[in-house]
């Protein structure tokens, strides 16, 4: 696969700026876990996610402990990030299905997880590359907006935007790509005041001083309303 020059000197900037990259949300030994954190993140902040399941995991460290305890309970802790019935019933159902299909074993494949409730492709890729690094795109909101606005993506929704990046983008590049994305889009390509003035990708970046006229754009992009994640 050939990389653009432009595309080249975008991951260069993005390196630069942001070497440290990683999932916001909290990654231990047990994959189950970040599987419950990536579906209570939606509509919630990864800050809460990783306060309230810390609490989750202290009361029920393993997916026996949630088949034990019942949905209600599971409720009860989780409130705090918002949606708590529906996904109270998914980490349940989540824990039935890991215990009845896998025996336990969380699959290391991006469409067997999307067996799971709750979970849809972008959550899949995230836990196939940060489990068992395989390499995967996470095409969030974050995504969308700023590697459209880069010009390295113009698809519509996540699907085609992974498929374009996919061809685009080095393998090795796709996990710390989409946290890059996120980093870029919550510090400075923000959805409705993209800071162009001090951003560092200005002179490559088609959109600069645009994105922040168009409004309808930025609310667009920045939707997020599907049920699966
Ligand atoms: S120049 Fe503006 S629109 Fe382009 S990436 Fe930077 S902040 Fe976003």
């Amino acid at each position: 696969m050939k990389t653009s020059r432009t595309t080249t000197e975008i991951l260069k900037r993005l390196h630069q700026l942001y070497p440290e990259t990683e999932c916001t949300l909290d990654i231990d030994e047990d994959p189950f876990h970040l599987l419950c954190r990536a579906v209570l993140s939606a509509q919630c902040t990864d800050v809460r996610v990783n306060q309230v399941s810390e609490v989750l995991f202290a009361e029920y460290p393993t997916y026996e402990d949630f088949l034990s305890a019942g949905q209600e309970k599971i409720g009860e802790i989780i409130k705090p990030c918002g949606f708590w019935k529906v996904k109270s019933s998914y980490l349940y159902e989540s824990a039935v299905l890991l215990k009845e299909q896998f025996h336990g074993e969380l699959p290391k494949d991006a469409q067997e997880l999307e067996k799971f409730p709750g979970v849809g492709r972008k959550v899949a890729n995230l836990l196939v590359s940060e489990l068992f690094g395989i390499p995967a795109i996470v095409v969030d909101t974050h995504c969308m907006r700023v590697s459209g606005r880069l010009g390295l993506s113009s698809g519509k929704n996540p699907a085609t935007i992974e498929k374009e990046l996919m061809k685009i983008l080095p393998e090795e590049e796709w996990a710390p790509f989409g946290h890059r994305m996120v980093d870029h889009g919550r510090a400075v390509c923000t959805a409705r005041a993209p800071k162009c003035d001090a951003c560092l990708l200005s002179d490559v970046c088609p959109k600069k001083g645009v994105a922040s006229k168009s409004k309808g754009e930025a609310v667009k992009r920045s939707g997020h309303s599907s049920k699966k994640v």
